[in-house]
């Protein structure tokens, strides 16, 4: 097979059927194929930790699925870290793939920007129709009416989608203009960084010599003060001289925690609109657009199956989608149009199960397996590092999404008899850990997304 992008989809439709659904999600689903020689198939991992873990865990499953895509010609996985953490030269892996990733889509520009996402494959709905106008109304008056554009709402609506669609517009109205996208992580990081070595003028330079700001997902500010302080000066001071901000975040700014009082009026003060859930017409429309962008043929039956299914996350939608359409290569090469039989097949296992009930036992399950541990470990009195936080995690999150039926008491004595001081310590020690360690933060809404199915 010429493309190893497809040829890894199909790798993945194979092992989603082989490993259990949380081993799958947690570390195989975010694998990043870079490479296909003869006889290896390298993969990146999204972060660190996960080689270990996935060289241990899933190694020979991986390698047994590549080589049955293979046709059973031997395919050997090599497994490398995110580029910059001494990864055997991705880079110069993903140079010489330029041009197939080129053809994916699924690169990012220097500014950051995703070509892929623009407003021509952004589909309006009820759900986006105010966004999408604001988005466009910014793309052509920067600095103008909205200013910043907050656009906020759930997991998978479109966010990042519009946000980028914007940057392209401007980009390709104004191949001048200075654009910059950054995840609110990569800005905080630099930001602290920036204190830390004492170099404020290179990132004030780089924040604040540009046209267009567009920071992703920014409920991750960090809590710290000069964090929040920086950013005040960085978004003022573009503000005031006429440069647009626009931010994207999973809730509205007053409900962003530890936001000091001024940043909360500054982020309100342009416009705050919200994404909403589609509706089935919105859903099927997305679904559409998204199968004849690669040409295939697909029964409208289908597309409303996957839509009423997944519901209410569009990225999940368009990973069913992906499923099927890898499926139906394996075993349509004719290409005749995929209808309701295929599909049922391909999604027998990840949507005809129902979904499990979100109870102390399942998060205990789920985070157990997350960290390689067992529930008794989790239960037990052990308290190694690793198994103390994963424990911790557990009461965590069990509290967190449970608190309305959970108490500290009833949580201690799921966990194996525990005091309710403990498990108010453990909350307060992922909380904070949470604020401190980014990495650590990603970690903890990589489990909420599994516990919580989005
Ligand atoms: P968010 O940032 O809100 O979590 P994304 O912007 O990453 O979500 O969207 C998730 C996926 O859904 C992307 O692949 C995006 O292209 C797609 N998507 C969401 N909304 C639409 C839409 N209205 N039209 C087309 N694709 C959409
Ligand atoms: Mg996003």
């Amino acid at each position: 097979m010429e493309n190893y992008m497809e040829f890894w989809e199909q790798a993945l439709y194979i092992l989603e059927s082989r490993l259990s659904d949380i081993t799958f999600r947690t570390w195989i689903k975010p694998l990043k194929p870079l490479n296909m020689t003869e006889d290896t198939f390298t993969l990146q991992v999204h972060v660190p930790f996960a080689k270990d873990i996935i060289e241990k865990k899933c190694l020979s499953e991986i390698e047994s699925a590549l080589t049955f895509i293979n046709g059973g010609v031997p395919l050997k996985a090599n497994i490398v870290l995110p580029s910059g953490d001494n990864a055997p030269s991705p880079v110069k892996v993903e140079e010489k793939n330029e041009e197939k990733n080129d053809k994916s889509n699924n690169f990012k520009l220097p500014n950051g920007l995703m070509p892929r996402y623009t407003f021509e494959n952004f589909v309006i709905g009820s759900n986006n129709q105010m966004a999408h106008a604001a988005a466009v109304n910014v793309a052509n008056n920067l600095g103008a009416d909205y200013n910043p554009l907050f656009i906020y709402g759930g997991v998978g609506l479109g966010k990042t989608h519009l946000m980028h669609a914007i940057g392209n517009r401007v980009c390709k109205d104004n191949p001048n203009a200075k654009i910059l996208y950054v995840s609110c992580e990569t800005f905080t990081n630099e930001l602290i960084d920036a204190i830390k070595d004492k170099t404020p003028e290179k990132f004030r330079h780089k924040y604040r010599n540009i046209d267009l700001l567009l920071i992703d997902d920014i409920q991750f500010i960090s809590s710290k003060q000069a964090t929040q302080e920086e950013f005040f000066f960085t978004f003022n001071d573009l503000w005031q001289n006429g440069k647009q901000i626009v931010i994207t975040s999973d809730r509205h700014p007053s409900s962003i925690q530890n936001l000091t009082k001024r940043l909360v009026s500054r982020l309100t003060g342009g416009l705050p609109i919200d994404i909403g859930y589609p509706n089935m017409e919105t859903s099927v429309a997305i679904l559409r657009s998204k199968a004849e962008s690669q040409n295939i043929a697909i029964e409208n039956e289908v597309l409303r199956y996957i839509a009423e299914a997944v519901k209410t996350n569009i990225r999940d939608m368009e990973g069913a989608l992906t499923t099927v359409i890898a499926y139906s290569r394996l075993i349509n090469p004719d290409g005749k149009p995929i209808d309701m039989e295929m599909a049922t097949m391909a999604l027998k296992d990840t949507l005809g199960s129902s979904k499990p009930e979100l109870t102390v036992e399942y998060i205990q399950q789920t985070v157990a397996e997350y960290h390689s541990f067992t529930v008794e470990e989790l239960c037990s009195k052990k308290k190694t590092k690793d198994l103390a936080l994963a424990r911790q995690i557990a009461m965590y999150f069990s509290r967190k999404l449970l608190g309305n039926t959970e108490t500290l008491v009833s949580v201690g004595n799921k966990f194996g008899g525990k005091d309710h001081s403990t498990v108010s310590h453990a909350i307060e020690l992922v909380g904070k850990k949470m604020e401190d360690d980014p990495t650590f933060a990603t970690m903890m809404i990589d489990i909420e997304k599994i516990l919580t199915n989005k």
